[in-house]
């Protein structure tokens, strides 16, 4: 399957009212419980998600005018805006989140076919084209939303989202060295991850090797979180 620009579109919108649902209507206190991220509160997860939404309106900025707009001044100031935002009143985070994440929904309902294709580069260094902004932002709100123990989990995701995000995940994977050798098996899809030793066969349902290729389950061998 091929994901395209309309699917992670749609995916970016799905994701966004799950993690509404899973914060919202909440007593206070509720955002300073710990995630399912090691370290994080949930505070720490929407505080987060409010900044990337803003890291990724520069990048549509960037499409849009073609001026040089990274995502984040530095890693460090990424790290500090999420403690800082954290610390907020849990109205005020959520309703920062709302906000960003519309001025990211505006931002890229404006670019135009040619916008959509201009390269920008991402926090970890990939030249990509804009059009992969919205994947960006779809895997994020999708993970995320999990993350955020309010309720929903990867079974909750739709199913051709979790078959794209395991062969993102497993491309990414793929790419790398010194990793054990994986066959992941989930209906009916199957996705190989090369390595050194004879490949460990893991079998489960789309959301659980979903989970899995994420660092969210452990079905075999380790794998990375990413956040
Ligand atoms: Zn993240």
């Amino acid at each position: 399957m091929v994901r395209t620009l309309g699917d992670a579109l749609r995916w970016t919108a799905i994701g966004t009212q799950l993690c509404e649902r899973a914060i919202a209507d909440e007593p206070g206190g509720a955002l300073a419980e710990p995630s399912g991220l090691p370290g994080w509160t949930r505070a720490h997860v929407v505080a987060h998600l409010d900044g990337n939404a803003r890291a990724l309106v520069n990048l549509v900025t960037w499409a849009r005018t073609g001026v040089e707009t990274p995502m984040y001044s530095s890693m460090d100031q990424r790290n500090a805006d999420i403690e800082t935002g954290a610390a907020l009143p849990g109205a005020e985070l959520r309703e920062r989140f709302a906000q960003s994440g519309t001025a990211l929904a505006n931002g890229m309902a404006q670019l135009s076919e040619q916008a959509w294709a201009a390269d920008v580069v991402t926090a970890q260094g990939r030249t990509v084209p804009a059009s992969e902004i919205p994947w960006m932002r779809a895997r994020e709100v999708m993970v995320h939303a999990v993350d955020l123990k309010g309720g929903v989990a990867f079974a909750d995701l739709p199913e051709d989202f979790l078959t794209a995000l395991v062969s993102d995940v497993v491309a990414r994977r793929a790419a790398l060295a010194d990793q054990p050798a994986l066959v992941l098996h989930a209906g009916g899809h199957r996705w190989d991850i090369p390595g050194a030793d004879v490949p460990a066969a893991i079998e489960g349902s789309l959301a659980d090797i979903a989970a899995y290729a994420c660092g969210r389950a452990r079905l075999g061998p380790d794998q990375p979180a990413w956040l």
